[in-house]
């Protein structure tokens, strides 16, 4: 396996910002959702927390000497507070592991959304991003990056089929050495790229395609992860799992569960079904 992988579309270090950040996201106003009822079924004590920080890809905002970059340190500072709350609420969710919740706590949720509904940033609420799509819900994030962690080595190389806005995959980024994720709208895949712009998050890249095929040139991967629910998972992403590898998938139409598989062997995979979930459908194709 090359280390090297310079012929990868979209290093998001090498690209420079442009337009002006939206203002700081006010309180949150929850609004219950399919999975946040599920995660109060599905509720624990409080994690433990720990001021632990994910050891890659933590963004770091502008300093006065790239006047282009456009995400202001008291942007991130007025936020602070509500990104807290979230992660905390979503530890009380039942999620635990540290690293995920650092994560959360981390990434500055208001600017995957439009201003419009950036009072919603920080609450458990999935919300419109344009094309019928929708930025997923911080609990249900949380929750398929600690089901794709497991409690076993630090994640090396992971996939997300379904960029979206790009906000999970900057989540993922915190938490996994290396992500790729693949966007089949283009005009997502555009509005991402310019979301993440300002983080310069180095180990995150993005690519335009049909993540049905996975991205068999970074392949294999250690963890892949879906925001979109297909009838059942692509074959082409079952063989790209590395063995030992992890997929967290939802699946089903109307009624769909989140399904978790590991690669036990060369042919050989294993998979659990756990709760219901609500996400928009995986399509085949590009658009
Ligand atoms: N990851 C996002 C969620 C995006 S919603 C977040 O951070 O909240 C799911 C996304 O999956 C949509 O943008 C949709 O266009 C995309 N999608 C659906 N089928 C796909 C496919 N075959 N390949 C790549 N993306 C796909």
């Amino acid at each position: 396996m090359s280390e090297k992988r310079s012929n990868f579309p979209l290093p998001l270090s090498s690209v420079t910002g442009t337009g002006t950040r939206k203002p700081a996201a006010p309180a949150p106003v929850a609004t219950p959702q399919t999975a946040t009822q599920n995660a109060r079924s599905n509720s624990q004590a409080t994690a433990a927390r720990s001021g632990a920080h994910g050891a890659h890809g933590v963004p770091a905002p502008a300093g006065p000497s790239q006047p282009q970059q456009t995400l202001a340190r008291s942007d991130l500072m007025a936020t602070e507070a509500p990104r807290r709350a979230m992660a905390a609420r979503v530890a009380r969710q039942g999620v635990k592991d540290p690293q995920v919740l650092a994560a959360l706590e981390t990434i500055p949720r208001h600017l995957f959304i439009e201003q419009a509904l950036s009072a919603q940033a920080y609450t458990d609420v999935s919300l419109p991003i344009g094309h019928n799509q929708t930025i997923s819900q911080p609990y249900i994030v949380a929750r398929m990056i600690e089901l794709l962690k497991g409690s076993g080595k630090p994640l090396q190389r992971v996939l997300e089929i379904g960029t979206g806005c790009g906000y999970q995959a900057a989540v993922l980024a915190c938490v996994a050495k290396e992500v790729y994720s693949i966007e089949r709208i283009k005009p997502l895949h555009e509005l991402a790229k310019a979301n993440l712009r300002p983080l310069r998050i180095a180990n995150l890249r993005l690519q335009y395609g049909d993540g049905m095929l996975g991205l068999p040139q970074a392949a294999p991967f250690d963890g892949i992860i879906l925001a979109a629910a297909g009838l059942d998972v692509p074959r082409a992403l079952l063989e790209q799992m590395a063995i030992g590898a992890r997929l967290v998938a939802p699946v089903g139409a109307q009624v769909q569960h989140l399904q978790r598989i590991i690669r036990t062997g060369k042919s050989e995979w294993t998979s659990e079904t756990l709760e219901s979930c609500h996400f928009v459908p995986l399509r085949p194709g590009i658009v």
